[in-house]
């Protein structure tokens, strides 16, 4: 499958233009990414329809806490990705080529219905390096009336971000900190992903933001503090998930200590309505509660979650909060 966003160079190099890095790549050479290559001065989606990894997933784990809580989603995920994180928890899919199985938008729909799914996540690896067959599958799924969700490091340039955004229903952008140069360190552009983020979330997108914590590298507080007020200069109502790091891929670090993810929650509770701690139990920060009134919303244990109201309004005061049921 030919790839959108490119021009052709001299000496049949080819410029992607996808995501900021604007990769020159030569005759047979692919991107920073892995899985966009020229093949004799064309460039090609060369993971078109070649899912890496499957399951169903309760959405929960996406994370998605305000976008049908409770329900499954079908999520794929591809190879490759336009990131170097040291800490990559998907190394194996990320930085490497691996055996893949072929399938097409109209049978992702069909296998989404069998399992009953509310729609497709695109996960795991970074997905938007795959937009020609994310942005196909987005348009099959929401002509069968069926969700499109992303999970993505938010590096894509705004132009192919504009195409996309139209089909998009929810997405989880990974915040990695909150300065160029930690996202220098890793391959992105801070920039880059704050554009994206706000045309998201101004796009009519239902958003929700990671940060994974790593006290080492990007636990200084002034840094939190921006993102939080970044965040909340968009909305106080975009929902938080704050995850504890394990030592995976090149990092030894050890593990985030439960007390610095519960310090660093309550500290951004100052700036949001609704603060979450992923991936580590025993650290509280689970339920939605109104941000107006504190009533239990949704409580969770796990990723059992139990709604207790099936509208995005309140029970007890009638307040409506960020959430689409
Ligand atoms: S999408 Fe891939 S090939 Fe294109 S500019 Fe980004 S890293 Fe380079």
């Amino acid at each position: 499958m030919d790839a959108k966003f490119w021009r052709a160079e001299k000496n049949q190099c080819v410029r992607c233009v996808l995501c900021p890095h604007s990769c020159l790549i030569e005759p047979e050479g692919h991107g920073k990414c892995l899985i966009r290559k020229n093949i004799g001065g064309v460039l090609i989606a060369s993971a078109y329809g070649k899912i890496s990894s499957g399951a169903v997933d309760p959405i929960e784990k996406k994370p998605l806490y305000h976008f049908y809580p409770g329900s499954n989603i079908l999520s794929v995920g591809f190879n490759g990705c336009n990131m170097s994180c040291l800490f990559c928890q998907n190394w194996q899919i990320s930085t490497q080529e691996t055996a893949v199985q072929d399938t097409s938008p109209a049978e992702l729909v069909h296998s989404a219905r069998k399992v009953f799914s509310i729609g497709i996540a695109y996960t795991y690896n970074e997905p938007l390096t795959n937009f020609e067959f994310v942005l196909d599958c987005a348009k099959e799924f929401r002509e069968s009336g069926l969700k499109n969700v992303i999970v993505s490091n938010g590096m894509i340039n705004p132009e192919p971000l504009n195409e996309l955004i139209p089909y998009i229903d929810a997405a989880n952008i990974d915040l990695k900190g909150f300065t160029e140069d930690y996202y220098k360190e890793h391959g992105g552009n801070l920039n880059t992903v704050k554009h994206t983020i706000e045309a998201l979330f101004k796009g009519g997108v239902h958003v929700e933001l990671t940060n994974l914590l790593i006290p080492q590298k990007n636990g200084n507080e002034t840094d939190f503090a921006n993102m939080c007020r970044f965040i909340s200069g968009l909305s106080r109502d975009i929902p938080l998930h704050i995850s504890g790091y394990f030592p995976q891929h090149k990092y030894d670090f050890p593990p985030t200590p439960n007390n610095a993810l519960t310090d660093f929650a309550k500290k951004a509770k100052n700036y949001l309505n609704y603060i979450y701690i992923g991936n580590r139990a025993g650290c509280g920060f689970t339920d939605t509660t109104c941000p107006e009134c504190g009533q239990l919303l949704i409580k969770r244990s796990g990723f059992k979650t139990q709604c207790l109201t099936d509208e995005n309004k309140c029970p007890n005061c009638s307040q409506g909060f960020y959430a689409v049921f």
